[in-house]
C-alpha cells in the first residue's frame, strides 16, 4: 500500500477527551474514530489490525474444533422473556419496537439466541458434542462508556458456545476452549494472566477471564509469586493466619466515651488497639433493604463479593440519612449491636474475642464485645478484598497484585439457558436431558486496544507483530521519481510485496523528520530506511520499531533480512 493514497489522518495532538493512551494512539494513529459515546468507526488501519486479530481468533477456535456462525444482532423480546433475561438485564439492553410494535433488543450477548438454535435441531446425544462460534457486533448501553475501544456501547466480540451431553464433556470444552484462548493471546505477543473468576463450586472453579496486565486496567489480580493460583480480586481468597486467641477469656462488655472519634484511625488511637480489635459495621442500601456488612477494622469490603452473597445487583452504600435511621446514631458510630436488619460478617473473624465496635450512640463504642453472647450473627461470609502480601490460598507464597484488562472470559454455563428454554436431547438410554452448556468471549477490539496498552512509548504505538496493521513500513528520504532512492524503495516494495510481506511505502513528498514520526505513531514493526547515502554503498536501514536500533544491509540481502526479523518475532509469540 502507498503512503500517499491510503486513508491515514493522523493527529498531531492527542484529544483531550482520550484518557488512556490506546484511546489516544487509535486516534493519533487514525485508526478510529468516535461517532457518538462508546460507537466507534474503524478506519483503514484500524480495520488491519482488527481483521488480525480476527484471524488468530478464527485459526485457533477452528483448530479447536468450533465451527463458525453468524447469529442476529436483532433479537426478539419473546426469547429473551423465556430465559427470564428480558426483564433481569436491566438499562444495558437496548431495546427497540419494530412497526407492528413488536418488542426487540439489540444482542448484547447470544445465549438465547444460540440455544433457540440448537434446540430444533439437536435431538439425540449422538449429534453431540457441538461447539459454535462467532466474530459479530454486540451492544450494550453501558452506564459509563470510556477508554475508547475499551468500553464501547457497539462492540466486536467473538463468542462462542458449546453443548455437551454431560459434566464431563462440558469440562473437556471448557478446557479445549481454555487453551485455545492462552493460545490466541499468546500469538497476539500479549503478556496476559489467566485467573479465577468463580470460586469453586464442587468440582472446582469453572470460570476464567483473561487478563492483559497493564497498569491502567479497570481489574485488580491478585496472582501468586510462585504457584499458578490467580483470581480476580472479586473471587479472589487467601490463606489467613487464625484470627484470635482460643484461650483468651471473654471480658464483661462495657461502653466506653469516644468522643468526636469516628474513623477506625480515630478510635482506635484513641483506645490505643490495633485495628484487628475493632469490627467495623457497614450499612449498605440493598434490594432487600437495609443490610449490615461486618469487617474487622482493617479489612475492606469488595462490594462484587457482596453482591454474590446476597444475589443482588444493585447495592451501594447507605446514605447518611438512612444510616442515621437504621441506627439511630450519626454515621460513624454503627455497630451491630440491637440491629434488626440482616447481618452479614466476614467468616475470617469468626474467632475475634473482645472486640470494640460502635455503639450506636453519638461518641459511644462497645468494648470487649464478643459474638455469640453480644452479636449473634446468622450469616458468615467471603466479603472481603484480599490484599497483596497475604498467602497465597494453595501454596501460601504471598499474593501479588496486578491490574489487568478484561479481554477474554470463559465460563461453564450448565443447564442453565438449555432449562429455561427446553434445549433437551435424547441419551443413550433414550432418557430427554438439558443440554450442559459452556460460553466464551473475546473482546476483539479491546484486544487490540489493550495490546496498545502494553506496547507503546512517547511516540506512538509499538505494535506486536501479529496485530500490525502492516509489518514493514519503506521510508525513501527522497521521491522524486527516477532518483536512485525513490527507485530502489520502489522495487524493495514490490519485491516485499511479491514475497507476501504487508508493506507501506511512505511515497509521500514530506521532510523524512515527518515521515519517521509518522512511522513511529503508527508503530509499524520493522521501518527500512532507503537514502542517497546508503545507497552509495548499495546498503538501507533496518529499523525496528520496539528497540529503535539501526542495522545496515546491503540492498540484496535485505528481504532476507526483514523475513528473518518477522520469523523471530512470530516465533516469540507462539
Ligand atoms: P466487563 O466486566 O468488562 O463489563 P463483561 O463481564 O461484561 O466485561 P462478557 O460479557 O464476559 O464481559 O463479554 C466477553 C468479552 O467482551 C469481555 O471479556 C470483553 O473483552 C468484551 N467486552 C465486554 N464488554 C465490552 C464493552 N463494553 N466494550 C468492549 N468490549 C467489551
Ligand atoms: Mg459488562
Amino acid at each position: 500500500m502507498l503512503f500517499s493514497q491510503i486513508y491515514l489522518p493522523t493527529l498531531r495532538e492527542k484529544p483531550a477527551e482520550a484518557e488512556v493512551i490506546s484511546h489516544q494512539l487509535m486516534m493519533r494513529a487514525g485508526m478510529i474514530r468516535k461517532l457518538s459515546s462508546g460507537v466507534y468507526s474503524f478506519l483503514p488501519l484500524g480495520v488491519r489490525s482488527l481483521r488480525k486479530m480476527e484471524t488468530i481468533i478464527r485459526e485457533e477456535m477452528d483448530r479447536a474444533g468450533a465451527q463458525e456462525v453468524i447469529l442476529p444482532a436483532l433479537q426478539p423480546a419473546e426469547l429473551w422473556q423465556e430465559s427470564g433475561r428480558w426483564d433481569k438485564y436491566g438499562k444495558e439492553l437496548f431495546r427497540l419496537k419494530d412497526r407492528h410494535d413488536h418488542e426487540y433488543c439489540l444482542g448484547p450477548t447470544h445465549e438465547e439466541v444460540i440455544t433457540d438454535l440448537v434446540r430444533h435441531e439437536i435431538r439425540s446425544y449422538r449429534q453431540l458434542p457441538v461447539n459454535l462460534y462467532q466474530i459479530q457486533t454486540k451492544f450494550r448501553d453501558e452506564i459509563r462508556p470510556r477508554f475508547g475501544l475499551m468500553r464501547g456501547r457497539e462492540f466486536g466480540m467473538k463468542d462462542g458456545y458449546s453443548f455437551d451431553r454431560d459434566e464431563a464433556g462440558a469440562e473437556d470444552s471448557y478446557r479445549q476452549m481454555f487453551e485455545a484462548y492462552s493460545r490466541i493471546f499468546a500469538r497476539c505477543g500479549l503478556k496476559f494472566k489467566s485467573v479465577e473468576a468463580d470460586s469453586g463450586t464442587i468440582g472446582g472453579s469453572f470460570s476464567h477471564e483473561f487478563m492483559v496486565l497493564a497498569d491502567t486496567g479497570e481489574d485488580a489480580i491478585l496472582a501468586c509469586s510462585l504457584c499458578a493460583y490467580g483470581a480476580n480480586v472479586e473471587r479472589a481468597v487467601s490463606h489467613l493466619p487464625v484470627v484470635g486467641n482460643p484461650e483468651e477469656e471473654l471480658r464483661p462488655v462495657r461502653k466506653v466515651d469516644t468522643p468526636g472519634r469516628k474513623t477506625v484511625e480515630e478510635v482506635t488511637r484513641f483506645l490505643d488497639i490495633p485495628a484487628t480489635r475493632l469490627v467495623k459495621t457497614l450499612i449498605y442500601q440493598t434490594p432487600q433493604g437495609p443490610v449490615g456488612i461486618l469487617v474487622r477494622g482493617d479489612q475492606e469490603v469488595n462490594e462484587t463479593k457482596v453482591r454474590r452473597v446476597l444475589d443482588a445487583d444493585e447495592i451501594s452504600l447507605a446514605e447518611e440519612a438512612l444510616v442515621e435511621q437504621v441506627t439511630g446514631a450519626p454515621v460513624g458510630f454503627a455497630g451491630a449491636v440491637g440491629l434488626t436488619i440482616l447481618l452479614v460478617a466476614e467468616e475470617t473473624i469468626r474467632g475475634m474475642k473482645n472486640f470494640v465496635m460502635g455503639a450506636n450512640e453519638q461518641d459511644r463504642h462497645f468494648v470487649d464485645l464478643n459474638w455469640e453472647r453480644d452479636v449473634p450473627i446468622s450469616r458468615w461470609a467471603d466479603v472481603r478484598e484480599v490484599q497483596a502480601g497475604e498467602g497465597c490460598p494453595r501454596c501460601r507464597s504471598p499474593l501479588s497484585a496486578y491490574r489487568g484488562i478484561e479481554v477474554g472470559h470463559v465460563f461453564k454455563l450448565g443447564d442453565k439457558y438449555s432449562r429455561a428454554l427446553k434445549a433437551t436431547f435424547l441419551d443413550a438410554q433414550g432418557q430427554e436431558q438439558p443440554l450442559i452448556m459452556g460460553c466464551y468471549g473475546i473482546g476483539v477490539g479491546r484486544t487490540v486496544a489493550a495490546a496498545i496498552e502494553q506496547n507503546h512509548d512517547g511516540d506512538g504505538i509499538i505494535w506486536p507483530l501479529a496485530l500490525a496493521p502492516f509489518q514493514v513500513i519503506i521510508t525513501p528520504t527522497d521521491v522524486t521519481a527516477g532518483s536512485a532512492t525513490f527507485e530502489t524503495a520502489r522495487s524493495l516494495y514490490d519485491q516485499y510485496r511479491a514475497a507476501g510481506l504487508e508493506v507501506l511505502l511512505d511515497d509521500r513528498d514530506e521532510r523524512p523528520g515527518i515521515k519517521f514520526k509518522d512511522a513511529d505513531l503508527i508503530g509499524i514493526p520493522l521501518r527500512i530506511t532507503v537514502g542517497p547515502k546508503g545507497l552509495q554503498e548499495n546498503v538501507v536501514e533496518l529499523r525496528p520499531r520496539a528497540t529503535k536500533t539501526v542495522q545496515r544491509v546491503p540492498v540484496p540481502q535485505s528481504l532476507e533480512a526483514v523475513q528473518a526479523f518477522i520469523t523471530r518475532e512470530l516465533g516469540k509469540m507462539s
